[in-house]
């Protein structure tokens, strides 16, 4: 196989499962697609522009041609582009069941509402009396998220689940040191957590004591009791849980750690299997973060624009940092200083008011569904769910058989022993046969774990697709098929990447193959 100069092969390696292989690295309606880089023609443009006046630069007398700018014709970009988008898989390709992630459709009207002008074209540092609509939406959207968990306050801000919870942290430790308590060092967190939990907690200083957990995927409530303690600053546990579970004891456990002196943060990323069943505030929570990209249908991006607002207590309210909307007789106004009643903000998460396209896109989704609407969202995940684990469950052994989950279904990989098939072959096969794989190995606390999340947007004759697809792999895999497993995936444009490598050392600078047209690049790595 060939290879680019970045070590990328040039070519998907054509080979099939049946061994056939095309001439071009095409897989029929697949074509084989280069780096926009290498696609020839850096001398090329697609717009027919008269040569400029002026030749007075800002770019210190860099040109186009010392910048090895890839040049592409309208046609050449748009196909560059689609072909690229059929490389991965899509949620609107094909059921994603990544656990924990709740890749949900995106539904169409959440665009339509996105690109209006009076959303899209506004800018943060325009007069506030030139938005008031925007203003009204965060405002309404404020207010179903407060109505929604029962909470007295939200911040808008936070851009992710994990930002979130840095600033829920941020606010449980501003709520210590306003109460001059600030020797507390310890955050509790479950076994089960999501990393992004104990890597929040110790971003922001605190060491992290684990939580055991029992024979049934909850929390060890006397474990937990043993370790809290005057030091302990908050505990941060997920509900519903990793492992699809609802913690029973929840009750129980906010009260504990209030007993102790500590606040409650609970990890809102599985929100999307209460929503307008339970309110979290209900529970004791004193903050939590909703991730509007799983729980209201806002895109995942890539590694793009999110957001995840957080709901505050009323101990905690008074922390959050700046801006936040309020409404007068002038109007809606932004709280932006650090005075009267935000005198004690924590600061501020982000340069202006968070995601305003994940704001409409949410409140799209609100009030689209409706309260009854979204109570059904959450009856339908959980549903969804049970059904997946009802239909797999004699050829591939849950984690927790003994009742109902939540909103996920928990899968181990007792049923592969002996078969030389492992989670992570199991898993690159179901590409070969369309789907996206579960989450894998996630919770730690289960081994060779599967997490499938459905979610409510698929409807039963899709879960049925998807089903006899995992039967079939799973027969397959009982029968001894391992070298479909082994190689796996066999029909994707690019096989089994050594991520790990790919992460630790990113490739971030193109460099031409040496016998390239274009003129010597930047020396830069
Ligand atoms: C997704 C997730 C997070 C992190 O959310 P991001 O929006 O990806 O930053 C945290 N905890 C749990 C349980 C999650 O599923």
């Amino acid at each position: 196989m060939s290879m680019l100069s970045v070590g990328r092969p040039t070519r998907p390696e054509a080979a099939d499962a049946q061994g056939q292989a095309s001439l071009t690295g095409g897989r029929g309606l697949l074509q084989d697609e280069a780096l926009i880089f290498e696609l020839g023609g850096w001398d090329k443009t697609g717009v027919d522009l008269p040569e400029p006046e002026a030749d007075a630069s800002d770019l210190a007398g860099l040109t186009r041609d010392d910048v090895p700018l890839p040049g592409l014709s309208e046609p050449e970009a748009v196909r560059h582009y689609v072909r690229l988008s059929q490389k991965n898989h899509a949620i609107d390709l094909a059921l994603y069941p990544l656990g924990s992630c709740t890749m949900k459709h995106n539904p169409r009207l959440n665009e339509r509402m996105a690109r209006l002008a009076g959303f899209s074209d506004i800018h943060p540092l325009q007069p506030q009396s030139t938005v008031q609509g925007a203003l009204a939406l965060m405002d309404g959207l404020a207010h179903w998220l407060k109505t929604l968990t029962g909470m007295p306050a939200v911040a808008l801000p936070p851009k992710a689940g994990a930002h979130g919870e840095l600033c829920g942290l941020l606010a449980i430790h501003a709520a210590h040191d306003a109460k001059g308590d600030s020797a507390r060092r310890r955050v509790l967190v479950p076994t089960s957590a999501h990393g992004t939990n104990p890597a929040t907690a110790a971003f922001v200083g605190y060491s992290v004591t684990e939580i055991a957990q029992t024979d049934d995927g909850r929390v060890d409530l006397a474990d937990m009791a043993a370790k809290l303690g005057p030091d302990v600053a908050a505990i941060m546990v997920t509900n519903p849980n990793t492992c699809g579970l609802f913690e029973r004891d929840i009750i129980e456990i906010a009260r504990l750690a209030h007993e102790a002196g500590a606040y409650f943060y609970c990890d809102g990323a599985n929100f999307n299997a209460i929503v307008g069943k339970v309110r979290p505030g209900d529970l004791g929570v004193d903050a939590m973060h909703i991730n509007l990209h799983k729980t209201f249908s806002t895109p995942h991006g890539g590694g793009g624009p999110g957001a995840g607002p957080v709901v505050l207590s009323e101990a905690l309210a008074p922390f959050a940092p700046a801006p936040w909307v309020v409404s007068g007789e002038g109007g809606f106004k932004l709280v932006e200083e650090p005075a009267g009643e935000a005198a004690q903000a924590f600061g501020r998460m982000s340069a202006f008011h968070g995601q305003m396209g994940m704001f409409v896109r949410a409140y799209a989704y609100m009030l689209s569904h409706g309260a009854d609407g979204l109570r059904q969202v959450a009856e339908d995940a959980v549903l969804n769910a049970n059904y997946v684990k009802a239909r797999l469950q004699d050829l591939i052994t849950p984690a927790f058989p003994e009742g109902p989950c939540m909103h996920e279904a928990l899968f181990d990989d007792s049923w592969l022993e002996g078969t030389g098939v492992t989670t992570l072959d199991f898993a690159k096969a179901m590409i070969d046969e369309g789907f996206h794989p579960m989450t894998m190995y996630f919770p730690l606390v289960v081994h060779g774990a599967m997490l499938v999340e459905p979610t409510e947007t698929e409807s039963k004759a899709e879960l049925d697709r998807f089903c006899e697809a995992l039967r079939a792999l799973a027969t397959a895999a009982k029968a001894g098929e391992v070298d479909r497993f082994k190689g796996a995936p066999y029909l994707a444009p690019l096989r089994r990447l050594d991520e790990t490598l790919a992460a630790r050392k990113p490739k971030l600078a193109w460099r031409p193959e040496p016998t390239g047209v274009a003129p010597t690049p930047l020396a830069a790595e």
